[in-house]
This record gives C-alpha cells, sequence and structure tokens, in this order.
C-alpha cells in the first residue's frame, strides 16, 4: 500500500520513557500506520536521520483563548513542537457569554493575563452564549494545532451572575445555575473547568477577578458536578497561602479532601521561591499523599524561571516613577537620546534610586523593583547567564547604570530576564525529576508583553537534557508528551504507537534551542507582544499534515479541537 506520509531514518523517542531506537513512521489518514522498516513509498517522506522522532509536545496551562481567534498557527508554542494545548486555565475562559456582556470577560483577561482589550476588541468574533456553542465556534475556525478548553469559573460566575460576580457570594440559586451550565459544558467536551484563588489575579481596577468572590462550597459543588459526570479535570491557581503553616495546612486539607471525594484529576502550578525556597516541597508532599489515599493530583512544573522580560520596549521596573514615565511616552530612539543626555540621564538614575527604597505593590508578570543578584542579563538562547550585580562588581559599576549602559549598547533593544518565582535552577530540576510533575505552564497566549515562555520546551530540550545533561532525552520527552496526554485523558496523543493520531516533532537533539525573542506589533489593532522562535526542529506534524517545516508554515491548518469523552462527536 502507499501511505500519506513516511518519516524515514529517525530515531524515535515514542513518549514512554522507554529507550530510544531507530525506525520507519507511516503515517495514513491521520494516524500512525506503522513503525519498523517500511518499504513501501508516500506520497511525502521526511528523511529524519540524525534526528530525533517524539511525539508532537503538549501544553497543559495555556491561554490562547482570545489568540485562538487571530492566529490561526498556534503561535508562539507552535514553533517551539507544541502539537496540543489545553486553555481556559485560571478561570479565564471566553464562555459562556453573551456577546453584549463581553466587556465583563475581557475585564477578567485584560490585566490577570495582559491581554490588550484593544486586540481582543478587534480580533474575536464573537458568535456565542454558552459553553456548547463556544466549542463549536471554535471546531469551525482554522487551526494549526489541536485545542481543548476548560470552561473558566470567571466567565461562568460572571455569566450567572452579572456584576454581583465581582462583588457577592453566590446564592443557591446562582449556584444552581452554574452546575448547570458547568454540566453542559463537560457534556459539550469541555476539558474540564477551572478557577482562580490567587491575588496575582486582579482586573484593571485592582478588584479581584470574579472567580475569587467565591467561596469554598461553590467550587467543592461544581467540582462535584465533574466527579458525577466522571469527566472533566480540575485546574485552579492556588490560594494565597502567604507561607502561613495553618492557612498551608487548611487549604491542603480541603483540596485533599475534594479531589479524594470527587475523584477529579486535579492540578495546580507548583514553583518555589527564593524567599521560602522549599514550600513547593509540601505540595509535593500532600500530591503523594493525595495519590497514595485514592486520588489522581498533578503538579504543574516548567523547565526554569517564570520571568518578566524588562526591557526599554517592554516594561522597566521604574517606569511608574513620574520622570521614567515621561520619558517612556517617548519613541525609542528619543528615550535613547535622554538615557545618553548626563542630565536627563541623572534626574532618571536620581529618580531609580529614590523608587528603590520605597514599597511597591507589582502582580502578576509586572515589572518589579529590581534585586539585582536576580536581575539577569538576556544575552544567548539559553544559560549560563551572569546577573546584573555579578557584572557591576566585575566593572566596579553602579548596578542601575550598568542596565542602562548594557541597554543603550543596543539601541535600547536588549531584554533583562527578572524571574518572579523559580529563581534557583537545582529547585526547577528537583521538580522536574518528581514523578507527579509535567513540565508545562508556558502560559501561552497570555502575558504577551512580560512573559515569553512558550519555549519552556525547546529550553528544557536544548539545555537540562543536551547542555547540562541532568535528565534523558527519554525523560524530557516524557514530561512534555505522554504524561500530559495521560492526565488530561486525550486519547491516542502524547504516544508514538500504531492507531494513535500522527503529531510529532521531528528535531536535531545537538542544536534545539529557543532564539532570541523579540518584541512585535502584530496583534489585532497593532497590539504589541513578545514573540520567540527555535532553531533545531525539522519539521512539525500534527495530525498527519506537515504544519512546518523549519519552522516555516507549510500553509497546512490540521489542528483540531479534541472535546473531552462525553462529546456525542468526541473523536
Ligand atoms: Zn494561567
Amino acid at each position: 500500500m502507499s501511505y500519506d506520509l513516511i518519516i524515514r531514518n529517525g530515531t524515535v523517542v515514542d513518549g514512554s520513557g522507554l529507550p530510544r531506537y531507530r525506525a520507519d513512521v507511516a503515517i495514513a489518514q491521520g494516524r500512525i500506520a506503522a513503525i519498523g522498516k517500511i518499504n513501501e513509498s508516500a506520497k511525502e517522506t521526511i528523511d529524519a536521520e540524525g534526528h530525533i522522532v517524539a511525539p508532537g509536545f503538549i501544553d497543559g496551562h495555556t491561554h490562547m483563548d482570545a489568540q485562538i481567534f487571530w492566529d490561526a498557527l498556534g503561535t508562539c508554542s507552535c514553533w517551539h513542537g507544541v502539537t496540543t494545548v489545553v486553555m481556559g486555565n485560571c478561570g479565564f475562559s471566553l464562555a459562556p457569554c453573551a456577546e453584549k456582556d463581553k466587556a465583563r470577560v475581557i475585564r477578567n483577561l485584560e490585566r490577570a493575563e495582559d491581554i490588550s482589550p484593544k486586540a481582543m476588541e478587534a480580533g474575536i468574533k464573537w458568535s456565542w452564549d454558552t459553553f456548547p456553542q463556544y466549542l463549536d465556534a471554535i471546531d469551525r475556525l482554522p487551526k494549526g494545532i489541536n485545542y481543548t478548553a476548560y470552561m473558566g469559573h470567571s466567565a461562568l460566575r460572571t455569566y450567572v451572575m452579572g456584576e454581583r460576580a465581582f462583588t457577592e457570594e453566590a446564592t443557591s440559586e446562582d449556584l444552581a445555575a452554574m452546575k448547570r451550565e458547568l454540566r453542559g459544558a463537560i457534556k459539550a467536551g469541555a476539558a474540564g473547568f477551572s478557577t482562580s484563588r490567587n491575588r496575582n489575579h486582579e482586573t484593571p481596577d485592582s478588584r479581584p477577578v470574579a472567580s475569587r468572590l467565591a467561596n469554598w462550597n461553590e467550587v467543592r459543588e461544581l467540582v462535584g458536578v465533574m466527579g458525577d459526570l466522571g469527566a472533566g479535570v480540575f485546574e485552579l491557581a492556588q490560594e494565597d497561602i502567604e507561607r502561613d503553616p495553618e492557612r498551608m495546612r487548611d487549604f491542603f486539607g480541603r483540596l485533599q479532601r475534594l479531589a479524594l471525594e470527587t475523584r477529579v484529576p486535579t492540578t495546580f502550578g507548583v514553583v518555589s521561591m527564593r524567599k521560602a525556597p522549599h514550600t513547593w516541597r509540601p505540595y509535593f508532599q500532600m500530591i503523594d499523599e493525595t495519590v497514595a489515599a485514592g486520588g489522581r493530583m498533578l503538579a504543574q512544573g516548567t523547565s526554569r524561571w517564570i520571568s518578566s522580560l524588562l526591557s526599554f520596549e517592554t516594561a522597566m521596573p521604574f517606569d511608574r516613577t513620574p520622570v521614567w514615565s515621561e520619558m517612556r511616552k517617548l519613541p525609542l530612539a528619543e528615550q535613547e537620546a535622554a538615557l545618553r543626555n548626563p542630565d536627563s540621564r541623572r534626574a532618571l538614575l536620581e529618580a531609580a534610586r529614590e523608587y528603590m527604597t520605597k514599597p511597591e505593590r507589582a502582580i502578576g508578570a509586572e515589572a518589579r523593583k529590581p534585586d539585582f543578584d536576580y536581575l539577569i542579563l538576556f544575552d544567548k538562547p539559553l544559560p549560563p547567564y551572569r546577573s546584573i550585580a555579578q557584572i557591576a562588581k566585575e566593572a566596579n559599576k553602579d548596578p542601575l547604570e550598568v542596565i542602562i549602559d548594557l541597554a543603550l549598547e543596543k539601541h535600547l533593544k536588549q531584554f533583562f530576564i527578572q524571574p518572579i518565582v523559580n529563581e534557583d535552577q537545582e529547585l526547577v530540576l528537583g521538580m522536574m525529576r518528581h514523578p507527579r510533575s509535567v513540565v508545562t505552564f508556558s502560559d501561552s497566549g497570555a502575558h504577551v508583553s512580560q512573559i515569553m515562555d512558550s519555549s519552556i520546551q525547546t529550553h528544557l530540550l536544548g539545555h537540562w537534557v543536551r547542555e547540562r545533561q541532568a535528565l534523558t532525552l527519554e525523560y524530557a520527552i516524557r514530561k512534555i508528551t505522554f504524561e500530559l496526554a495521560s492526565f488530561w485523558g486525550l486519547q491516542g496523543r502524547g504516544m508514538i504507537r500504531e492507531g494513535n493520531f500522527a503529531d510529532f516533532a521531528i528535531f536535531d537533539p545537538e542544536t534545539i534551542s529557543p532564539t532570541m525573542p523579540t518584541l512585535e506589533y502584530d496583534l489585532p489593532a497593532g497590539a504589541r507582544r513578545l514573540k520567540q522562535k527555535s532553531v533545531g526542529i525539522k519539521a512539525t506534524i500534527v495530525n498527519g499534515e506537515v504544519l512546518m517545516r523549519n519552522n516555516e508554515h507549510s500553509g497546512a491548518l490540521p489542528g483540531k479541537l479534541i472535546r473531552g469523552p462525553l462529546a456525542a462527536t468526541a473523536q
């Protein structure tokens, strides 16, 4: 017989964690048809000599919900070998919501996730009220990669309660209506239900997003809907426990009881913080205990710090001061002139120094006051890096002057990495080595001018596997493929097996790496975002069709909406 596509001479790392082997892989009708020595021909052949043939990567934590309407490809994730993403995390989804109320949903997303409201206004064609209608809209959109979507608590609450969602607890009628909507969403194929109880999630007017007004009983009842249906994953942005052991015990107890009484797979991000470097350990302990007692729980880790990318093109720590905010309104070239002028430079430095002595309140990924030991010169795609403190010490210069001079050398197109969490990379490695964690949490589609973590998969393979040799390739691939497919119930994905969907990332393990990010103004309404690509990926294949060759789009749009198990049209 003749196949649609054959990947020849590659080394298969199949996602299971088992050792690699040499084999050809044949694809027919979107599925893996044969693995081994293949003598037949195909319409198309890819020579993967010297390359790894891995399952397409899966990202369990994205916010592509708005972007999917204007970006069919699924950038920047699709440039890093990702072929399937879960969106609607942290309580933020665009449904349920009627078009006339969309400002409320946009308000939940705008500051908490840094997505331009103008881009959302211009870029999203609204054609739904309910979540099932929204899924149908996603189904119809052209897509490069595969998507599955949670119903977000903030949208759900706002849909049912209107403005009261931002100020009140739910009444029993509100709760009954929310449960009805959630039931309908899960039956239509929602990936699950997500919520945020985290102080980083605020609206532009500094109020909590709607889900944060919910008491625990509301969360319990809603997760219980999925427990009754036996479908859906629960994702949450955690409660703020402020390193208070009492609050931690209380929160862990509630979360554990909920996971055990409902049996709903439960997942959340776990990170370390330099000010409390070992708080991640009790999280893993709680997860281990929950699993030992029969629950399903998974930590969402990442492959490095989660950081703001500071620059004069995006945000700098001192932008809130009057002197800086005036200068920062100018075009980049004029900002450069101001920084080169001794008088204005002196005034800017003074304002920055004064700001350093004052308390501030930054949330999420907003630029914050720098600690120069933890402000990193981003001068190449992979570590090791030097901190500003180190550079200043070597040059015997003031760190603030160092920042300005380094930026000036690049005509202000210089990024600085400001880790918000996961400062210690050895602890990140410890978390990646834990069996109850995966590498995900790119936040792709969100924080578009603040964070660029769509590259965590290529960072994992370039830095930890190749350069540090701290993880085997087989282990690392499993952490970005099969473990996620398994937890989220993505049938037939995440592993190279005959009969499975033909999603692949074919890459050169000797060269795979992110490239340097850039800032571009290519969103709807000219809104800005950070962009980052990669090198070393020869081909990305989605549902049997080549989406990318050497990271250039082939023109095909083979992505699909993946519906949960209860959907009549489940695929
Ligand atoms: Zn999130």
